[in-house]
């Protein structure tokens, strides 16, 4: 069994009256592929923003590579308290890669600018190694020619190519992707996929909410059906697209294949 690099347990969150997250567990195992499938706003979204400290939970644990974060710390000196989970948080974060729906480039900046701007910021990587391993990156998704346009000068499949880049410049242990495609004209979902499916191939471990259920089939090791913030069922894209054991999985399903 591979490593569990990030595990949650019992996390819930609410916004005002509304429980988004009803107590969700989950392990995501070292080069592991698990796509979460749901109705639109089952809170998808919001647990992939909890994994990455976008939101704070107000119930339950996660760990990321078996260390604790990303909860309310109570204790005496609730101050220092506070700054060493704002620490903590921080260092996490970076080993965590995330990919939206909408791209979120910077508009000013290049493609190359764009990649490189986190490892020079964050990481304090000097410009010219930064520069050197953001075309490489550039490349690696197809856009060597690309690396010097601005976005506006993009296609939408190839700006969202620049934020996978961008995202893989931090060289995280994690990538989440928050249903990538679906901002894209139909004709440029293949591209997006294609990135992604080599990704996966090349072993990064991934955790991507999508509606494309291809992908899904072919690509995950793991498949999540959540439903009104929870986790319905999870298992093997063969057992849950052909065979799933939940009454609201099959009639999930069966508005989308
Ligand atoms: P999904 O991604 O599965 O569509 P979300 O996680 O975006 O679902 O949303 C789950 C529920 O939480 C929805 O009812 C949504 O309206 C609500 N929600 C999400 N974010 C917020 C927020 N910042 N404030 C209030 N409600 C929110
Ligand atoms: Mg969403």
């Amino acid at each position: 069994m591979n490593d569990v690099i990030l595990r949650a347990r019992g996390v819930r969150k609410r916004f005002g009256d509304t429980e988004v997250l009803k107590g969700i567990d989950l392990d995501v195992r070292s080069g592991e592929v698990l796509c979460v499938i749901g109705p639109s706003g089952s809170g998808k979204s919001t647990l992939l923003r909890c994994f990455n400290h976008l939101e704070r939970i107000d119930a339950g644990r996660v760990w990321m590579d078996g260390e604790l974060v990303g909860y309310e710390q109570h204790g005496p000196s609730g101050r220092v308290l506070r700054e060493r989970r704002a620490r903590d948080v921080r260092r996490q974060r970076e080993r965590i890669g995330m990919v939206f729906q909408r791209f979120h480039l910077f508009p000013h900046r290049t493609s190359v600018q764009n990649v490189m701007e986190g490892p020079v910021a964050v990481k304090g990587q000097p410009r010219a190694q930064a520069e050197k391993q953001a075309r490489k990156l550039l490349a690696d998704v197809g856009l060597a020619d690309r690396a010097d346009h601005y976005p506006a000068q993009l296609s939408g499949g190839q700006q969202q190519r620049v934020a996978i880049a961008r995202a893989l410049a931090m060289e995280p242990a994690l990538m989440l992707f928050d249903e990538p495609t679906s901002a894209l004209d139909p004709e440029l979902v293949g591209e997006v996929l294609g990135v992604m499916r080599d990704l996966a191939r090349s072993g990064m471990t991934m955790v991507v909410v999508t509606h494309e259920m291809g992908f899904a089939r072919e690509v995950a090791d793991r498949v999540l059906f959540m439903d009104r913030g929870a986790v319905v069922e999870a298992g093997s894209p063969d057992v849950l697209f052909t065979d799933p054991r939940h009454e609201r999985t099959r009639a999930f399903l069966s508005t989308v294949l």
